[in-house]
């Protein structure tokens, strides 16, 4: 295995996700720890990213305290190939030298964060959902769920460079911090013919899609809801609060919600104002999820459940009673 002279590297680097002009919420976040981060390592945040019209970014990326913004930009990366936005990416990266790179843990970031690492030979962690720095070593602490979600694994790379993580989006919440940032336009020469594959055509997935991480208010149901019919009772108190509804893992094997409304280790984490659990257990894969929510309100028949241990409020009692009653309320309380 090489070792990197690690005294030659520095500062942390997030990329700069986007897909149809849009810059992809966790990048926000992941700017937004990586600030933290710095602090105690001493050091400047800087996005990278690449593309075929990239810079329009700057403005977003500034204001999340990116002090510096490298880009490549070229029609070549117009939409997401992994050989050409890893060559790009590695050629920055051997350039600049950062010590730390985060990438968001979405579909193109998995596949993205993989191939890079293996070309830089340093090493990667996968999926985290916790970044903290080593006092002694400075060495990047990297925490991800194992063996099924019932053990956390703190992993660090103490000999290579950069220390390569990619983080679950929603885990950190994304909040500005501007700063009068610098761009900094690399040219690559791309091998063209080197890049066998082609997209011939983009179809777009049909299909309700929700960004449960956008949400202040997220009213869940679990098993203990009982039916498909009965979950119209989360998305009724759900809709007077102004929130959006979501579903544990087993609501969702059941038939009861899609994927798509998932929380949980193996579905979104979302860090919610607040988050109330209807007939849910509570499970260490529901929790992993939701635990950072501000305020969590469980309802559950069960008074041992363990979500109330977790809980800001508790309501013990049946969720079929309960629910219809908040609801009620809170109609006559907001005027809806
Ligand atoms: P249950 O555990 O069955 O709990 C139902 C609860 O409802 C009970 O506490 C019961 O007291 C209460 N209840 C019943 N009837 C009523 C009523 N009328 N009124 C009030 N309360 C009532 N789970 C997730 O949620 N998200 C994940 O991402 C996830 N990923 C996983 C990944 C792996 C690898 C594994 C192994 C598991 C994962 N799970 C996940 C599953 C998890 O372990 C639990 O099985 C699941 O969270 C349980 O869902 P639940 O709380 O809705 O159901």
């Amino acid at each position: 295995m090489i070792k990197h002279d690690i005294s030659k590297y520095k500062h942390i680097w997030v990329f700069v996700e986007h897909e149809n002009g849009e810059v992809a919420r966790v990048s926000f976040e992941l700017l937004t720890k990586a600030r933290e981060l710095a602090k105690d390592l001493d050091c400047e945040v800087h996005a990278f990213t690449v593309g075929d019209k990239v810079e329009q970014f700057k403005d977003e990326v500034f204001k999340y305290g990116a002090k510096k913004f490298f880009i490549i930009e070229d029609p070549i990366l117009k939409d997401y190939m992994t050989e050409p936005y890893r060559d790009s990416i590695v050629y920055l990266i051997e350039k600049y030298k950062p010590e730390v790179v985060l990438i968001g843990a979405t579909t193109l970031g998995r596949d993205l964060a993989g191939t890079i690492a293996t070309v830089l030979q340093t090493g990667l962690t996968a999926d985290t959902t916790a970044l903290d720095i080593d006092p002694k070593t400075k060495n990047l602490l990297m925490t991800r769920p194992t063996f099924g979600g019932n053990l956390m694994a703190t992993i660090f790379c103490p000999d290579n460079r950069p220390q390569m993580s990619t983080s679950r989006p929603g885990v950190y919440k994304a909040i500005e911090e501007p700063v009068k940032g610098e761009v900094i336009k690399e040219k690559f020469e791309f091998d063209k013919a080197k890049y066998t594959k082609k997209i011939l055509e983009k179809i777009i997935e049909e299909g309700e899609k929700v960004n449960l991480g956008f949400y202040d208010i997220i009213v869940s149901g679990g098993f203990g809801m009982g039916s498909k019919e009965n979950m119209k009772f989360v998305q009724e108190l759900a809709d007077v609060l102004g929130g959006t509804w979501a579903a544990s893992r087993k609501a969702v094997q059941a038939g009861w919600a899609p994927q798509t409304r998932q929380v949980g280790q193996t579905g979104q984490t979302v860090h919610p104002k607040i988050y109330i659990a209807c007939g849910i257990s509570g499970a260490i894969q529901h929790v992993a999820g939701m635990k950072s929510s501000d305020v969590i309100i469980a309802i559950n028949k069960d008074p041992e459940a363990p979500i109330f241990e977790l809980a800001t409020y508790g309501i013990v009692g049946d969720v079929l009673e309960v629910l219809p009653k908040m609801t009620k309320m809170f109609k006559e309380k907001l005027g809806k």
